[in-house]
């Protein structure tokens, strides 16, 4: 590695980092060290008054666009060359860690402040990114910024959604938004040379084998459905069960025929209901209405079309008494990452001598829809047990430093190309 960036590389502060989880993780701190942050909340706008703090008193220059993204740029020496991009998201699960998404946040800014700490000069600007609602958890669908970013979807689409206490997306927005004036606008559509995500991995392979930098070469397919059995409320001790249409019954029968559709012996497939709400949801009623969740997620593309596809013909087939409706609510089809960013990646985990490990991503990021409109690629770092979306998420300081040591570096050669 070149001496002006191992300078820079070096000055990457574990301590301070390790210091920032810890403050971010007060901000909307719950019970058993877990943190519940939703988007466009008070204490989201809590956690971006505290990074921009941090952001400003380095000299960065901070912007907004109308979706809430939030970006903390180093200016470059060609101030017309598009920037290159890293971060990922401050919102959390309901029941969420101390990592998942702060952690490619803190990253990046470290590797910023690393980069100028050291006087390096880069061609192009880097740019800190923080995603708008990338969990989902408050307003649905997850990824909203990045998928907003990217093209993949309207802004006007998405204002009128609404939190489980009747609060309008576009409310929450204005409300974040006007917590910080001084943030210059941006429009969508700006260009952008690179993207680069760091995260924990939210699975056990690193842990496992030993390794400190996973090299993330794509991140597998999803299909989410919402399906709805309707049937009649009835006496549970009267009704003959002949005489019934009961939608819990028939719900029941609909996953296990979906579970057995995904049954993959080399253990690929992901299915999973999540969500379910019964109605009447009385112990001596028949239940008249179910509506439950499918995930179905795969790294094929051919596989994840195929599963997709057979969900509502299963449904029907399976259901008897029964009516049935299947409404498809998200479709992420798989993506592969630049070689070149992987490769850039890959490198700097070399010249640093950690142990490194090539893997696909599980999880959905926002690194999907920014691969989208340019060259993209992840790091990911190890979490104890492989445990995320969980208030038991832990990760080392050490490991996380080295993340944004691998960042740094690969940051340095995307922005100098
Ligand atoms: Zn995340």
């Amino acid at each position: 590695m070149r001496e002006d960036v191992l300078d820079a590389v070096n000055r990457i502060d574990e301590a301070r980092l390790w210091d920032r989880h810890v403050q971010m993780a007060r901000i909307g701190a719950i019970p058993g060290n877990g943190v519940n942050r939703p988007a466009l909340s008070d204490d989201d706008i809590r956690a971006r008054r505290l990074l921009i703090s941090w952001a400003e008193a380095r000299g960065f220059s901070i912007a907004v666009d109308p979706i809430g993204n939030l970006f903390v740029r180093r200016e470059g020496s060609d101030p017309n060359a598009p920037p290159v991009l890293a971060g990922s998201h401050m919102d959390s699960q309901p029941r969420g860690g101390r990592f998942d998404g702060i952690y490619g946040v803190l990253a990046a800014l470290e590797a910023l402040e690393a980069i100028d700490a050291a006087g390096m000069k880069t061609r192009r600007a880097i740019e800190m990114v923080a995603w708008t609602n990338e969990e989902g958890g408050r307003f649905a669908p997850c990824t909203m910024g990045s998928m907003v970013f990217s093209g993949a979807r309207k802004l006007e689409e998405f204002v009128g959604v609404t939190d489980n206490d009747g609060m309008r997306l576009g409310d929450a927005l204005a409300k974040t938004l006007a917590a910080t004036p001084d943030a210059a606008q941006h429009a969508f559509g700006r260009p952008v040379a690179a993207y680069v995500e760091t995260h924990i991995e939210q699975g056990p392979r690193l842990e496992q084998e030993g390794r400190t930098i996973g090299i993330v070469t794509g991140i597998q397919g999803l299909r989410w459905f919402n399906v709805e059995v309707f049937g009649e409320t009835a006496h549970a001790g009267t009704t003959p069960v002949s005489a019934r249409k009961d939608a819990l019954k028939e719900a029941v029968a609909i996953i296990a025929a979906i579970a057995e559709l995904a049954h993959d012996e080399t253990d690929v497939t992901r299915f999973t209901v999540g969500r379910m709400l019964v109605t009447p949801n009385s112990p001596n009623s028949v239940a008249s209405h179910v509506l439950f969740s499918v995930d179905l997620r795969h790294p094929d593309p051919a596989r994840i079309a195929q599963l997709g596809a057979a969900v509502e013909p299963l449904c029907r087939r399976v259901a008897r008494a029964c009516s049935v409706k299947v409404t498809p609510t998200l479709h992420d089809d798989p993506c592969t990452f630049d070689a070149g960013v992987v490769g850039a990646i890959e490198r700097a985990a070399g010249e640093l001598r950690l142990p490194a490990l090539r893997l696909p991503s599980g999880a959905s990021h926002d690194a999907n829809y920014l691969s989208r409109v340019c060259p993209t690629g992840m790091i990911f770092v190890p979490c104890e047990r492989g445990i995320s979306h969980n208030e038991a998420e832990n990760a080392t300081p050490g490991d996380l430093a080295a993340g944004a040591r691998v960042l740094a570096a690969t940051l340095i050669e995307l922005a100098n190309r």
